[in-house]
């Protein structure tokens, strides 16, 4: 979603959470835009660090390094993760970081140095209580190592906390490569009880880091997962996928449409997917995957967003006239950046908590954030995904009126 959209989405909630003009305003506006060049071998990179809103604390959100970024992209990503974090509740606020670069094309020596450059730019206004950067698209554990270690360099102290999605022996948490997933899974199950659904039949579009994991953690509680698809193809079994030999296959021939299993098990494209005859469907691959061409033909009775933005605005209406339940993104993947949260927790207690202790808190969290909406949606007329914005927004501007901003 660009800036621009921002504004025409902000303009919709506005009244539905009863906000003035100076409210709007302050939700509109970001707190502070940090630019910088990075100079690596000769080259030099724009690079953005954007802090959207910091009312329920530090800024909170990943850097990007990619071609494709820009101002404009940061900026809306850095609103995203204010709305995110309000949405699931955490003591954070929003922000985003990127770099416009195409990170194949640079050695590790370059990478490492890019990465250092970025926190020269920007450390004055990141640590643990400020802003708390996280990977993203092609930013990696290692990468948020050389970060953690040039920060503690220019800065003489030691504040782990300062950077989440660290690899485990830097202050890293348990559980973070399967966060997104779970929480998922915790959502989804909340709601399930919420609609008295029987039926647990699945769909899963995209098998990377979110679709796999949601297929696994799916399969192991009982579910049957029907069909599954990567961007080669799909796969589909009435009888319900064997995820495991699913997922060995993937390793092994880098694509999903390889598994065959039983005599009835056939092929499907990713269109068909969408369409299938589920209980569940989950978009876990690409944004604008569900349209208004493809809405009507849904039978799906929960769709459970893992990736960013699948469900165009006009494709939410007609999901809403079908009384179809869309958890959104917002709410749906919002499992990572809960677990990077327990990690900078985990940094700033020096402690270490378990896998199980980890897990028990994303679920109380995440089923907590569902049930406030869950209460507020059932007394409107409006979808799930308007009254996930509605609270997050209200919250975000009742700490702003308790700072005394408003
Ligand atoms: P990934 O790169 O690990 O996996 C993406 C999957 O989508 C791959 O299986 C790929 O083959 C498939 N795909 C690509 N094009 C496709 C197409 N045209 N049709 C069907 N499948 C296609 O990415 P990921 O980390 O799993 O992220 C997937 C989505 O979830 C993205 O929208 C991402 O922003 C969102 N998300 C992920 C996380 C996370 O922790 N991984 C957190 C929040 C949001």
């Amino acid at each position: 979603m660009s800036l621009a959209n921002i504004n025409h989405f902000l303009d919709k909630i506005a009244p539905l959470a009863g906000l003035n003009k100076k409210e709007l305003a302050i939700l509109e506006t970001p707190e502070h835009i940090w630019e910088a060049q990075l100079e690596v071998a000769g080259k030099t990179y724009p690079a953005f660090r954007i802090q959207w809103n910091s009312a329920r604390g530090p800024y909170k959100g990943g850097i990007r390094f990619h071609p494709d970024v820009s101002k404009d992209e940061v900026s809306s990503l850095a609103f995203w993760m204010a709305i995110k974090t309000a949405v699931a509740d955490l003591p954070l606020g929003g922000g985003k970081g990127g770099v416009i670069v195409n990170p194949k094309e640079l050695s590790p020596q370059e990478l490492e140095e890019l990465s250092r450059a970025y926190i020269r730019a920007f450390y004055p206004y990141l640590g643990s209580h400020q802003d708390i950067p996280a990977p993203d698209v092609y930013t990696t554990p290692q990468i948020m190592a050389w970060m953690l270690d040039e920060f503690e360099k220019i800065t003489k102290k030691k504040d782990p906390g300062m950077i989440t999605g660290k690899p485990l022996d830097k202050g890293g948490s348990l559980v973070r490569d399967i966060a997104t997933a779970l929480g998922g899974v915790c959502v989804l199950e909340a709601s399930l009880q919420k609609l008295k659904l029987s039926g647990r039949r699945v769909a899963i579009q995209g098998f990377g880091n979110a679709g796999m994991n949601v297929a696994k953690l799916l399969h192991e509680r009982g579910f049957k997962i029907i069909a599954v698809s990567d961007s080669k193809g799909g796969v589909y079994s009435e009888e319900g996928l064997d995820i495991p030999a699913v997922e060995k296959i993937k390793e092994k021939t880098d694509s999903v449409i390889n598994y065959h299993n039983q005599k009835e098990d056939h092929a499907i494209t990713n269109e068909e997917l969408l369409e299938s005859d589920v209980d569940i469907l989950i978009p876990a691959a690409l944004d604008n995957a569900i349209t208004k061409e493809n809405a009507s033909k849904i039978k799906a009775k929960i769709i459970l967003e893992l990736a960013n933005g699948p469900t165009t605005p006009e494709a939410d209406i007609i999901l809403h006239k079908k009384k179809i339940l869309v958890l959104p993104d917002v709410l749906a993947n919002s499992g990572g950046v809960t677990v990077s949260c327990f990690e900078w927790q985990q940094n700033l207690a020096g402690q270490k908590w378990t896998e199980e202790d980890i897990k028990k808190k994303l679920q109380q969290k995440l089923v907590s954030a569902f049930e406030s909406i869950w209460k507020l949606y059932s007394t409107t007329q409006e979808d799930f995904r308007t009254s996930t914005y509605v609270l997050a927004v209200k919250k975000i501007i009742q700490a702003e009126k308790k700072r005394g901003k408003v």
